[in-house]
């Protein structure tokens, strides 16, 4: 599998994130207990994604909230 860039990971997980919100907030005010719990779980998915995904592609550390152009452990360029 082809590694994503940090970049295109954290646009899914922002995507992944406003969809869950979404989808949990909708749920819980109609209280449809089916969408409340897939927004839940897509919230939880999104946390593993990111921590699976997010990570430098050279050391192979984790982002965490960085989001500048360096990696902070290896000082190498993350937009590729
Ligand atoms: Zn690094």
């Amino acid at each position: 599998m082809k590694k994503m860039s940090p970049k295109r990971v954290h646009l899914y997980s922002l995507l992944i994130l406003a969809a869950g919100a979404a989808l949990g907030a909708i749920g819980a005010l109609s209280e449809i207990k089916l969408l409340a719990i897939l927004g839940i779980t897509l919230l939880i998915g999104d946390i593993v994604f990111r921590i699976a995904c997010y990570r430098c592609s050279y050391c192979g550390r984790y982002l965490d909230r960085s989001r500048g152009e360096y990696c902070p452990y290896c000082g190498k360029e993350l937009n590729y």
